[in-house]
């Protein structure tokens, strides 16, 4: 073994394999591979290995394309062929019109990336699988992609692949601990010796928590046990004269495949068990949990139901292992929050089908410091502070109960909640608000006009279409409140905080103690990685001058990592995250000037405190903080509450607004808002895979000014001409938003894709943003957009169609 490489990857399952080999792939040949034991000998070797295509976002099935084409690639080697079932076909099975929708969506999100799905009825369910009865089926998503692998000759052949091109693979050798330096190399200890390296990654399978630990780091990663059997021949199959497609079972939570002449069936049962949450004995390897069939009862009679043939035919096999999950269901892939030079690549439920896509994506982070696709789905920022190891394993079981179970849009899903709270939860519950969850916190979506009041979800305008329009009524003819939870905010201090932000933002910041501007951050490659309002606040008794940079709720860790990490060692600024101590409180509308005059001493006029100020004063008895800023376009404060005020300051607002009939609104409404006032949504419409001006952005970008992260980049982008524009689209249809992930057609060619939308309600517009080619980003022009995967006229428009010269916000 060598005692230094440029990278080690710790484990040797799927993850660990696809890592190295891709390294390898984008030209980092000095690394190496240790596992505790052989290749495979985690979850990988005992895996149903079923890989399909099918993803609920494009970079989910870019991914996943990825893997098939390498798969097919290591089936064709003549010199290590890999067994590859591909292109047995895959059904996903429906029985309600909501499931039926969620399909033809996805089928169109697939669409987008060059994969063909097919929606089908129940009848052509049953011919394209001869096992199958009708009953109780709508129909279903047809995969024709889908088939299964072998674990161990992929996980080999990888291994090998990486060998050919430089790597070193070190089994039988645990990794003991790790050691980070100040230059923020790593030594990682083994039973066979150190070695000395400059970036580390954990793809440690189930026991991703041992090697965090070793780094002081408790991944949000929890196991469950996951079962399957396979049966004794079935003669149909034979008598079918072709493969049996796969099946996966939304209704009764179970999926099969061929094995030979019989099937394999895997359960995602109620009764279902986390695993290793006290910790994992040292011998589990190459081994398995032991059979519990007992429990998957209630699973086994929809399968019967489904497949009459499985009630004569007999169990050859029973296998029982441990299963990652999340908190989302996505796995964790890229940097770990908080370290420098620390990757992973865990918690993978699906692995041996998205396990070559995710290597490749997390190969290239590592390289090039970002993927192709945007990885934001995927990254394990994406959770923070309460991510703890509890949350998880409920998250993880509700997770596995719901398998095929996809979430509708505005789907908040009730285990572990509520995880994180201000002290106006209970008031808001009790003022009827319906909660939803971002990042953990608790946020209103919209206050129910009745105690009783129930969404239908799913993918068309339903009965919170009339709450919402009621909501934005209230707003922009009076005036509104919302609370805003969680919402990301660092307070940076020092002489250099400005100089700093001048380097990280790529237009202009603003440097006026009382001023607040609106700035995005760009990555080496001039695509864009943030967007932040910055505010100045003048020294007062409360604290020195300083800067208050705000952001997306879940960017916390995110943008916090992207900060740090670009400090010079000389510069001076301090950055302290507020995150959790205070929380916003919105007025919008054209009377909010009037609430907040009488709740606050203090002249609020016009000329006194215009757009985009900056103010600390009290609300009430409240200290707080408002900023003069609007996401509705209507004219709005942002008023900032430490959480201990946050009570008071919200009984003042109320009393005040009670003489203009102030109502309570919710992040719906505000949705709807800032569509017609053309703002976008970080990680929605903002993403790594676009620059500024491909995103409409041209304004917030200064290439004049000095030198910037991301500015070379952007200048040669610039030169090149755009990839892409974004635009917004008015659709021709009062049935359903268009959602993100949609493909756009021009000419019977897909040429785009849509982001986000929503219904206008002032403006009566069906609104959505789309990526579109940049030939076909004039006013005017006539697309179709996939609706629920129908295709609907729709038009471009001036982005941001309400109130175009800002006269509202600036009132
Ligand atoms: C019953 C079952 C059926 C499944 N079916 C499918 C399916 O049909 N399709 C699909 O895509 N996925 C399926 N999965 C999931 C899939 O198998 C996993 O996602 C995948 O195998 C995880 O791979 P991994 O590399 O992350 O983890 P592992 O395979 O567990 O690999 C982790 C490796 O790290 C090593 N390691 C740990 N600690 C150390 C240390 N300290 N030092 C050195 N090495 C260490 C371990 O020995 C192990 O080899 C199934 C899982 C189960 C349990």
């Amino acid at each position: 073994m060598r005692d230094q490489a440029r990278v080690v990857v710790i484990g040797g399952g799927i993850a660990g394999c696809s890592a190295l080999y891709h390294l390898t792939q984008e030209g980092w040949t000095d690394v190496m591979l240790i596992e505790r034991d052989e290749l495979t000998s985690g979850t990988t070797w005992h895996s149903a290995a079923q890989v399909t295509n099918f993803g609920m976002t494009q970079t989910m099935v870019g991914l996943k394309t990825h893997s098939i084409n390498l798969y097919k690639e290591l089936r064709d080697d003549p010199e290590y062929p890999v067994g590859y079932n591909y292109g047995d076909g895959g059904i996903r099975l429906a029985n309600t019109a909501e499931q039926m929708d969620g399909y033809r969506h996805f089928a169109s999100v697939a669409a987008g990336m060059g994969v063909e799905f097919e929606v089908i009825d129940a009848e052509e369910c049953a011919r394209r699988h001869p096992l199958i009865s009708t009953d109780n089926l709508l129909g279903g998503l047809w995969d024709p992609t889908d088939g299964h692998i072998d674990p161990a000759q992929l996980c080999q052949a990888l291994a090998r692949r990486a060998r050919l091109a430089g790597a070193e693979v070190n089994r039988h050798t645990p990794v003991t601990g790790l050691t980070q330096h100040a230059d923020s190399t790593w030594t990682v200890h083994t039973e066979k010796g150190d070695v000395k390296c400059e970036i580390v990654v954990n793809a440690g399978g189930y026991r991703c928590n041992e090697i965090g630990a070793m780094m002081g780091v408790q991944h949000p990663v929890a196991s469950m046990e996951h079962q399957y059997f396979l049966t004794e021949d079935i003669p149909a199959i034979a008598e079918a004269g072709h493969r049996i497609p796969l099946l996966r079972c939304p209704i009764s939570d179970y999926y099969s495949r061929q094995e030979k002449g019989g099937l394999l069936l895997g359960f995602y049962e109620q009764d279902c068990r986390t695993w290793g949450m006290d910790g994992i004995d040292p011998h589990f390897t190459n081994a398995l949990c032991p059979d519990d069939l007992e429990r998957v009862t209630d699973v086994l009679e929809g399968a019967f139901e489904r497949m009459p043939a499985l009630m004569e035919t007999g169990i050859r096999e029973i296998v029982n292992g441990p299963i990652t999950y999340t908190i989302d269901g996505a796995p964790l892939v890229g940097p770990i929050p908080g370290k420098r030079n620390a990757y992973c690549i865990i918690g993978l439920r699906a692995g041996l089908g998205e396990g070559g896509g995710h290597g490749w994506l997390l190969a290239q982070q590592i390289v090039h410091g970002e993927a192709q696709y945007d990885t934001w789905v995927i990254d394990p920022r994406r959770f923070t502070g309460h991510a703890t190891v509890e949350l998880t394993a409920l998250k993880a079981i509700e997770d596995y109960q719901n398998e095929f179970r996809f979430h509708f849009p505005h789907e908040h899903r009730p285990a572990g909640r509520p995880m994180k709270t201000t002290p106006l939860t209970t008031v808001l519950v009790a003022e009827g608000a319906e909660m939803g969850t971002v990042n953990g916190w608790e946020r209103v979506d919209y206050i129910k006009p009745t105690p009783d009041f129930k969404e239908t979800l799913g993918f068309r305008f339903n009965e919170v279409h009339d709450v919402v329009a009621a909501e934005v009524k209230a707003v922009s003819t009076g005036v509104g409140m919302t609370e805003v939870s969680g919402f990301n905010r660092f307070e940076l201090t020092g002489h250099d905080v400005h100089s700093f932000l001048d380097r990280m933002f790529c237009g202009t910041v603003t440097k006026r103690a009382g001023r607040v501007g609106l700035g995005y951050l760009l990555n080496d490659h001039g695509l864009l990685k943030g967007e932040a309002t910055v505010a100045n606040l003048p020294a007062s008794d409360r604290g020195p001058e300083r800067v208050w940079y705000g952001s997306a709720a879940a960017s916390e860790f995110h943008d916090m990592d992207w900060l740090q990490s670009h400090l010079r060692a000389d510069e001076d600024v301090t950055i302290t995250s507020l995150t959790n101590s205070q929380t916003i409180l919105v007025l919008a509308g054209p009377k909010a000037r009037d609430v907040l005059a009488a709740a606050s001493r203090g002249d609020w006029s016009r000329e006194a405190f215009p757009w985009l100020s900056v103010r600390e004063t009290h609300i009430g008895i409240a200290p707080a903080t408002v900023l003069g800023v609007s996401f509705s376009g209507e004219l709005a404060y942002e008023i900032h509450v430490p959480n201990e005020n946050l009570h008071a300051a919200y009984a003042a607002l109320r009393k005040a607004g009670q003489a203009h009939d102030l109502r309570l609104f919710g992040a719906r409404a505000v949705d709807s808002m800032r569509v017609e006032k053309g703002f976008l949504h970080w990680k929605a419409d903002i993403l790594t895979e676009f620059d500024p001006f491909e995103t409409a952005l041209d304004r917030f970008v200064k290439l004049d000014k000095g030198d910037f992260i991301g500015k070379a980049a952007l200048l040669k982008r610039v030169k090149d001409g755009p990839q892409v524009k974004l635009v917004t689209l008015a659709i021709d249809t009062e049935d359903a938003p268009a959602h993100g992930g949609a493909s756009v057609w021009y000419d019977g060619a897909i040429v785009g894709t849509v982001t986000s939308g929503d219904w206008g309600h002032r403006t009566g517009l069906n609104l959505a943003y789309a990526f579109v080619n940049p030939d076909l980003a004039q006013v005017d022009t006539a697309l179709t957009v996939d609706v629920i995967g129908a295709p609907v006229s729709a038009r471009v428009i001036a982005t941001g169609p309400y109130d175009p010269s800002y006269a509202r916000m600036r009132a």
